[in-house]
């Protein structure tokens, strides 16, 4: 029987639009292979809904967002809008659309493909097969937290605040995401904090460890944030899902993203509470230097339909049958140019795209 899913598609800005259109011509090839139905719903946001609407998340996109099973997204942002009020700005949108689907959990993956091990900025044999999720916590943590702000003290000095806090169900939801996750990889979770220095990372490693015996199959370790930050650049490959809250995953999830050294193949996802869609995407920007070139690397966002299919929509073969062709078109050596070396083939974005629907066939 053929299963159906609805998704929401935002192009956005600068390389958005090419690059997506590469990632909808892979899910319908697949979809023809695996028995599935997409219904592909297109809307607006950051500089493009700005232009259209004069805001960056127009009402509609959100709510289309809201329909929908899936969200895939490439890219907002651009010189053109960059020095409009903050309100007004494309970013704002991305935010916007966060906050408005309640999207608390950002996973991202740092796999080194073999192919571009050379790419990395550490050795060969240290990088070698590492495969690491970072589950980061998204709306919660010290961005967030109250008290904030710049305030004066009594002395008419400035103080800057911000505060680190986490409820019980801030941190029991974004665990539950991390056991799951290890569930669907290696069974590996280690979960970082500073629980030596920190009362709100001691109630964290509390409330992770007592989940920890609701999942047998997973192995939990935990450790401090400046351990895990030194063991990711030492011994890469000890790790496989890693959860942790905002502001260590926002650093952690950038320090594991650059030993791939390649930001054009680089997915995430980002995911709320059981039943509303979760949001798909490139790690990188929209590139204006290089948008509407032909140039652009669509991997990241076809590795990002991978993601929605794995993570959004329970379809994990669709999803390993695209990480399977994007592996054989490095394989056979072609190369968009932010990935190129020597005496390997240069193609476009659009080219890049017809190679992987000749691999799925
Ligand atoms: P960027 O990721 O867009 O680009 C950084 C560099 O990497 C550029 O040289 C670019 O050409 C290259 N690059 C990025 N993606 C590529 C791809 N798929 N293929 C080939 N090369 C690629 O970051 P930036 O230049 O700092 O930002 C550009 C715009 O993107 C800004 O407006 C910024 O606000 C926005 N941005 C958006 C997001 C998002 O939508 N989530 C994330 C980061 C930046």
């Amino acid at each position: 029987m053929t299963t159906k899913h609805r998704i929401t598609l935002l192009p956005g800005d600068g390389i958005g639009p090419e690059i997506i259109s590469v990632a909808v011509a892979v899910l319908k090839a697949i979809a023809a292979k695996h028995d599935l139905e997409f219904t592909f719903t297109e809307a607006l946001i950051g500089g493009a809904a700005i232009d259209e609407t004069g805001e960056p998340l127009p009402e509609a996109t959100l709510t289309a967002c809201r329909q929908s099973d899936a969200v895939l997204l490439a890219a907002i942002g651009g010189y053109k809008w960059d020095n409009l009020p903050r309100q007004q700005r494309p970013e704002t949108g991305l935010l916007g659309m966060r906050a408005g689907l309640g999207l608390f959990a950002n996973l991202r993956p740092a796999t080194i493909l073999p192919q571009l091990i050379d790419a990395s900025s550490l050795k060969r044999e240290i990088v070698e097969g590492v495969d690491i999720m970072v589950v980061r916590e998204l709306t919660g943590g010290i961005y967030f937290g109250q008290p904030k702000g710049i305030f004066e003290t009594e002395t008419g000095e400035q103080r800057g605040v911000n505060t680190m806090a986490y409820s019980v169900g801030e941190i029991d939801r974004i665990a539950k995401v991390g056991f799951e996750t290890a569930q669907k990889r290696s069974g590996k979770l280690c979960s970082v904090d500073k629980a030596n220095v920190l009362d709100v990372s001691q109630l964290w490693r509390d409330r992770v460890t007592a989940m920890a015996r609701d999942y047998n199959d997973v192995e939990l370790s935990h450790l401090y944030v400046d351990n895990a930050a030194m063991q990711l650049v030492r011994a890469p490959r000890q790790f496989d899902t890693i959860v942790t809250g905002n502001l260590f995953g926002d650093i952690l999830s950038d320090a594991a993203a650059m030993l791939t050294g390649s930001i054009g193949m680089l997915p995430s996802a980002s995911l709320g509470a059981a039943g509303t869609p979760g949001v798909y995407e490139p790690v990188h920007g929209s590139a204006p230097d290089i948008a509407g070139q032909d140039k652009a690397n669509p991997l990241a966002q076809v590795l990002s339909a991978a993601m929605m299919l794995r993570y959004g929509l329970n379809e994990p073969k669709a999803a390993t049958e695209i990480e399977t062709v994007v592996n054989q078109v490095l394989d056979q050596g072609y190369r968009t140019g932010d990935i190129m070396s020597p005496g390997m083939k240069a193609v476009g974005c659009q080219k890049m795209g017809e190679i992987l629907l000749k691999l799925i066939g």
